[in-house]
């Protein structure tokens, strides 16, 4: 029986928050073309045949940049009001 595991090492850390609690969302149906990757910490999400400013932790947007100490410190998005009953 053959396996295709992948190794744990080859999952990258974070480009968003340097983090290591990455793993692989998804794989190309036709092997080895991409892979999806997926931050546990700060939910950024990201190809793998994407650009280095989105992949490369060190070419990522410093701007857009988070810390995970941060994280819960950031503002709560207000939720979506009811909708209204009437049509305008
Ligand atoms: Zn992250």
């Amino acid at each position: 029986m053959s396996t295709t595991t992948t190794p744990a090492a080859t999952v990258p850390v974070c480009p968003r928050c340097r983090s290591n609690t990455t793993e692989v969302r998804s794989v190309s149906p036709v092997a080895g073309v991409w892979t999806v990757f997926g931050c546990d910490t700060c939910f950024y999400t990201w190809r793998s045949t994407e650009g280095e400013q989105n992949t490369n932790p060190d070419k990522y947007p410093e701007v857009f940049r988070l810390e995970p100490q941060n994280l819960p410190k950031l503002q709560v998005a207000p939720s979506i009001p009811p909708l209204r009953q009437t049509k305008p």
